[in-house]
């Protein structure tokens, strides 16, 4: 079994899954990405900053079977491997965004060696519940 925890301030819709959207909602829980911005020389009279990715925090300590949902930019600024982040946007017939295309990740997920569930990387070597072994 596993879980999703989503460390966003919104509820996300997932599309993909042959079940139908997932949605999944704020745990209340926020991951956010320390940034330091500073102005450079204008683009054509356009300001402009260099922006500088700093420390990642509000992540809880990993849980076997836990996915932590995070936003895109934690997602790249973190070496965590139980995270996972929106995939691309889904808009509806009128340009509304209204969820996301599956999950993004960064490292492929481990698998049970009986049940075939997926959890993330960082479980490799755990017991799955159905007494399988993360492989
Ligand atoms: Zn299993």
């Amino acid at each position: 079994m596993t879980e999703i925890i989503n460390l966003t301030p919104h509820t996300i819709n997932i599309h993909g899954a042959a079940a139908g959207p997932v949605t999944v909602q704020a745990s209340g829980g926020v991951a956010r990405v320390a940034t330091t911005s500073t102005p450079v020389a204008a683009i054509d009279g356009i300001p402009a900053v260099v922006t500088v990715i700093g420390n990642v925090t509000g992540i809880p300590a990993p849980v076997t079977g836990t996915w932590f949902l995070v936003s895109g930019m934690v997602l790249e600024a973190s070496g965590r491997a139980d995270l996972c982040a929106p995939g691309s946007l889904v808009r509806n017939d009128v340009g509304q965004p209204i969820g996301c295309n599956g999950l993004r990740v960064k490292f492929a997920p481990a698998v049970c060696c009986n049940c075939g569930q997926e959890f993330p990387q960082s479980d490799h070597g755990a017991d799955c519940a159905c007494g399988g072994s993360v492989i």
